[in-house]
């Protein structure tokens, strides 16, 4: 296994941070991660640019760190000019590396007028056009379907549209159903999708937090995970330790089954990820 791993990509997400506190907390993190030597370190964008600024800063301080940083842009809400401004901006200080999505509107906002680009299929083109070939794009997945899809095969055909348009590798939303992921890198092949589809892998450290988040983002925690997650109520030493258990066999599997790498949803924390490292050997 320790062979094969070296040719997978392995990464690493952030939040940018909103106090100064928190932004202690991320230095930390990072201080522990990068000795892991991932193949990048991504920063999230808030819903319609809400943490621009701050996803800017994030993104320069890693810069300045000289650590390979991915950020996420999203383009709902935004005009085409500001994505445009946005990319020239990220051109010129070295990034060459983004993940292109859609996004979400932060509710009630009426911001859905602003959008020049409906779907993250169309910024992957703009990407493209402007700077072909520059970034190396990575858009997102889903194996348990976007909870706004039609139906499974519409979102498979949508997925291609995104890869059509130039997206050349792919991040899953978290899972804790291994076979929802080989199923979807089946019907992937199907169609003839061909790029890498790296699982997104959540580490369970806290369930009322892990559980507001599934439920916003549709990701699923099976009813026999969320009741013995429940079980445990405020020990969260005992749901971080029965998470871990959980969270590493699902990343042997998924190794084991050729997932191309794996991108730790780090939540600006290093230990639940470094547990899961470790006891994977990476
Ligand atoms: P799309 O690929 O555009 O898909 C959205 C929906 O529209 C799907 O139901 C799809 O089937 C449908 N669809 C797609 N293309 C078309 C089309 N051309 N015509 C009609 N329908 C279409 N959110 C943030 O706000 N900030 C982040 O930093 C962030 N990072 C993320 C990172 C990862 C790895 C993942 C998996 C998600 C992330 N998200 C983030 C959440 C993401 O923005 C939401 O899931 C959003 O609802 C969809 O974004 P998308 O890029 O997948 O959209």
């Amino acid at each position: 296994m320790q062979r094969d791993n070296q040719q997978k990509t392995f990464s690493f997400e952030l939040f940018p941070p909103k106090t100064e506190r928190g932004q202690e907390n991320l230095q930390k993190a990072v201080g522990e991660l990068r000795a892991k030597q991932p193949a990048f370190f991504s920063v999230t964008y808030g819903a319609g640019g809400s943490t621009r600024q701050r996803t800017f800063d994030t993104v320069e301080w890693l810069i300045e760190e000289q650590i390979t940083t991915a950020p996420h842009l999203s383009c709902i809400g935004a005009s085409r000019d500001e994505i445009l401004e946005i990319l020239a901006h990220y051109k010129a200080i070295g990034i060459r590396r983004l993940v292109a999505l859609r996004g979400d509107l932060p509710s009630g906002t009426g911001m859905g007028e602003l959008s020049d680009l409906g779907h993250a299929n169309q910024l992957v083109e703009l990407i493209q056009e402007r700077y072909p070939q520059q970034f190396h794009i990575e858009v997102a997945a889903y194996p348990e379907f976007h909870p706004q899809a039609s139906s499974a095969q519409q979102d498979l055909n949508y997925f291609k549209l995104k890869v059509a348009a130039g997206a050349d590798s792919a991040i899953t939303q978290y899972f804790y159903n291994a076979d929802a992921y080989f199923r979807f890198l089946d019907s992937c092949q199907q169609l003839q999708i061909d790029i890498p589809i790296v699982p997104g892998i959540m580490p369970i450290t806290n369930f009322t937090q892990l559980a507001r988040f599934s439920d916003a983002c549709g990701a699923e925690i099976p009813r026999w995970l969320r009741k013995r997650l429940e079980g445990f109520g405020e020990d969260l030493e005992a749901i971080r330790s029965y998470g871990a258990e959980i969270v590493i066999r699902l990343c042997e599997r998924l190794l084991e089954g050729g997932a191309p790498g794996l991108h730790f949803y780090t939540m600006n924390q290093a230990k639940p990820t470094l547990d899961i490292w470790h006891a994977l050997s990476l």
